[in-house]
């Protein structure tokens, strides 16, 4: 069966991830759960598998008992999908979520592994609303419903005044999905240069910028070879794992630094992106 997994999760994968759990385990019974190491209660075997969301990059699979196993894959976590005697392709060690259900894979059942996932837990569905991470995402750019102007309103409320605009889209309390990723290309098509203040943003360009990430996002939903340039081959990017190769619209070399606390790459054109001053 075909495999799903990302070095580098942005919120289109895991609603590619969420959309290949629903069509393998969605009401189906459950005939195996496995949460190595996670205390009880878990799902039980013959409760159903009742809904699976994706909200920003938690995943959530709800069983009709009322319990809920919430992943969130970070760098390291992947979900497989395998037939009951398939061979796994990572070690049995690093699964932290095993989830079998009859029916499913032309009859002889299948089962779901969430490998090296950092964060696993079960949840009761009622403490949903007060789950400390779970309760201050912001709205999720995968959803074509977004509320762009609730996120533009969140980039300046949780911006203090010297934070960049490349750290911010990576803040899930301001808007979920952006990753590594998107951050780079969606700024490269702005001409922002990544170290710009929030404060030098102005409020039109604030939700721009995320109404271009939502696009981007949305627009790779339905899986292959992640893109950013249109009418470019698949698997395209302005500039993001670029470093050192011309600019596709200047030629002028990609630069790759790093950005925030974390230290993650940061990719830009140094021509095309201008730092605006706050
Ligand atoms: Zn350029």
């Amino acid at each position: 069966m075909r495999q799903y997994v990302s070095p580098m999760p942005e919120g289109d994968t895991i609603h590619r991830t969420a959309a290949a759990l629903r069509r393998a385990l969605l009401e189906r019974p459950l005939t195996r759960v496995e949460l190595p190491r996670i205390p009880l209660p878990h799902p039980a075997i013959g409760a159903t598998i009742a809904r699976i969301e994706a909200r920003g990059k938690h995943l959530l699979v709800h069983a009709s008992d009322g319990l809920v196993v919430h992943t969130h894959q970070r760098m390291t976590g992947a979900w497989h999908l395998y037939r009951p005697r398939e061979r796994w392709r990572k070690s049995p060690r690093a699964a932290r979520v095993v989830l079998g259900v009859e029916g499913g894979g032309g009859g002889a059942g299948v089962v779901a592994v969430c490998f090296a996932a950092p964060v696993v837990a079960v949840l009761a569905a009622e403490d949903l609303a007060r789950h400390p991470t779970l309760r201050r995402l912001g709205p999720d750019l995968c959803d074509p419903q977004v509320d762009l102007d609730a996120a533009a309103e969140r980039l300046g409320r949780f911006s203090p005044p010297d934070r960049t605009i490349g750290e911010a889209l990576l803040d899930q309390r301001i808007a979920c999905g952006v990753g590594n990723v998107y951050r780079s290309d969606v700024l490269f098509l702005h001409g922002l240069a990544p170290d710009t203040p929030v404060a030098a943003v102005s409020k039109h360009q604030r939700r721009a910028v995320l109404a271009t990430a939502s696009d981007l996002l949305r627009a790779n939903l339905d899986g292959g070879d992640r893109t950013t340039v249109d009418g470019a081959p698949a698997g395209s990017l302005w500039v993001y794992g670029r470093g050192g190769e011309p600019c596709r619209r200047c030629g002028t070399p990609i630069l790759r630094s790093v950005l925030g606390e974390q230290a993650r790459s940061v990719y830009h054109c140094p021509a095309c992106q201008r730092r605006a001053a706050a």
